[in-house]
């Protein structure tokens, strides 16, 4: 599946008329229909629905919904929210329809909010411009204020489809029936909430007709497809030998968790570097793990020696590394000296951030991934700027500096260095503590060494990562007490589904 932005859902419209003979009006059926049918499963009551139409394509879809809905007996208010409004196309077409059928439009009044138990919005959608116009700015304060429950039609009014908007007023949705494609705001943190719980709905676009957009969601069915098995003949050379990098004397934790999450997670042999005087403390309980030592002043790396890196299929630095200026050189060592895959978290993105133009030369992959506040500070910008524009930031970092990107949160977006795209949202709130992050990395390690296509190894350790914090809450039904290192432990029941 596809993520669109609102040009690209416009295309796939047009080219399905214009080069797959669909008529428009026929379409607007389609998915005035399709929503009208799942409506009926989700409010198989005795509701009475207050119908909201705009003056576009959305309100065309509102319009073949109030008709369904009354043509099935039930109790239906319909408002052409703009009442004399010169509507034209295909929405104009369905409003003829309605009115054929012997359905009047009502006018609003204050007793439909008490009147009615469900508002549907169909107001604005995908073609909403600018600050919201009289008599929208209102209404849409009143679907809010309402005890009603609010269901939108394909996006909640008001909310923009494509990342950046910066000040918008929208509806906020109980349910959201998303037409054909998932728009980029159901990705953002500030937009995602508005759609309340959503559904995609197959309106049936020919797929043939659908834009190449560059972006789309992960699905379990695709990390079936290409998750490695592992051969009867397998040996430990052929599953892997990573390395890790960091916990300095004040963090061994994080090293731990990435160490244990890679050999868990399936890696062949893995390697700590660190600072000796932790080892004893991790040695006894990880004894699957195997130690190299690292030059060190006052607990703190101060490099690597370049020869560790030999034979490797894959190295992640960072994790509890610690920001001490004098960490930095092993950043500086390994972008030079490693000649496979290197990924890059936590601090050793702090220190990154000096050497970010010798990314360019770099031969090798490099993986980076940041949470949304490392990646502000990779790119220079505020942090609210990152996350209204995951995906384009994303992409023009990623395309300008040669590398994969992670960037982190409730949706992942995993960037290849050519901009291609995927979404990956698994996971939930549990996952908001210190230490998941150092699971992922731990995961990405091995994913990363036994997955020849960067993108499926990144998607799919994403996913293993995600799926495994849901399986977990499934059983202890809270997210409060998990734990990251619950994830390395539980990795199984992902592994095993
Ligand atoms: P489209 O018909 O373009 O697919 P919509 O159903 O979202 O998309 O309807 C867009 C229509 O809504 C536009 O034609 C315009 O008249 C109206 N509209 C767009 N932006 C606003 C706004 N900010 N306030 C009020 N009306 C708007
Ligand atoms: P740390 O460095 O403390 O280990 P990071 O911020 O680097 O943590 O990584 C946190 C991990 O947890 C990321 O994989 C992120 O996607 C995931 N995560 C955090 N909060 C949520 C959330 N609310 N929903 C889903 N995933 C989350
Ligand atoms: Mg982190």
């Amino acid at each position: 599946m596809q993520v669109v932005r609102a040009e690209e859902m416009y295309e796939w419209d047009r080219k399905a008329i214009e080069a797959y003979g669909r008529e428009g009006h026929i379409l607007m059926e389609n998915a005035g229909r399709t929503i009208a049918e799942q409506v009926l499963r989700d409010f198989s009551g005795e509701e009475k629905f207050l119908v909201l139409i705009g003056g576009g394509n959305n309100g065309g879809d509102g319009f073949v919904l109030a008709r369904i809905l009354r043509d099935k007996g039930k109790s239906v208010t319909a408002i052409q929210v703009v009442p004399d409004e010169k509507i034209k196309g295909d929405a104009q077409y369905h409003k003829e329809i309605y009115e054929q059928s012997g359905y009047v439009l009502d006018s609003l009044s204050e007793e439909d909010w008490d009147r009615n138990t469900v508002v549907i919005d169909a107001m604005l959608g995908i073609g909403v411009d600018g600050p919201l116009r009289p008599p929208f700015d209102e209404l849409v304060e009143k679907v809010n204020a309402s005890y009603l429950a609010k269901v939108s039609v394909d996006i909640p009014s008001g909310l923009p489809a494509d990342e950046g908007a910066e000040d918008f007023q929208a509806v906020q949705a109980d349910i959201t029936y998303i037409v054909q494609a998932p728009k980029q705001s159901l990705y953002l943190d500030d937009t995602r909430g508005f759609y309340g719980e959503w559904r995609i709905l197959d309106i049936g676009l020919p797929p043939a007709a659908s834009p190449e957009t560059g972006c789309r969601v992960w699905s379990e069915e695709a990390v079936r497809e290409s998750y490695p098995a592992i051969p009867a003949s397998a040996h430990k050379g052929t599953r892997g030998k990573g390395l890790v990098i960091g916990g300095g004397h004040m963090m061994p934790g994080a090293l731990i968790m990435a160490a244990k999450a890679s050999i868990r997670a399936g890696a062949g042999l893995t390697t700590a570097a660190t600072v000796p005087a932790i080892v004893p403390s991790i040695a006894p309980s990880l004894p699957e793990l195997m130690f190299t030592g690292v030059t060190e002043t006052d607990g703190v790396i101060t490099d690597i020696d370049a020869g560790i890196l030999g034979g490797k299929d894959g190295v992640a630095v960072g994790v509890g590394m610690g920001r001490d200026p004098r960490s930095q050189s092993v950043v500086e060592t390994l972008l030079t000296g490693t000649e496979g895959r290197l990924l890059i978290d936590a601090d050793g993105l702090y220190h990154l951030k000096d050497l970010l133009s010798s990314l360019k030369e770099r031969e090798g992959e490099t993986v980076l991934t940041p949470h949304i506040g490392e990646m502000a500070r990779l790119c220079d910008k505020e942090i609210a700027e990152v996350k209204r524009n995951p995906f384009s930031l994303s992409k023009s970092f990623a395309r300008e500096y040669g590398v994969s990107l992670v960037l982190k949160g409730p949706a992942t977006i995993i960037t290849t260095p050519g901009g291609e795209q995927v979404v990956e949202t698994s996971g939930n709130e549990g996952l908001s503590k210190g230490g998941s992050g150092d699971v992922l990395t731990g995961i990405l390690l091995t994913t990363m060494m036994q997955h020849s296509s960067m993108k499926e190894a990144l998607s799919n350790g994403c996913f293993l990562h995600g799926r495994t914090a849901e399986l977990v809450i499934e059983r202890t039904r809270t997210v409060y007490d998990i734990v990251p290192t619950d994830l390395i432990d539980h990795l199984s029941l992902t592994f095993r589904t």
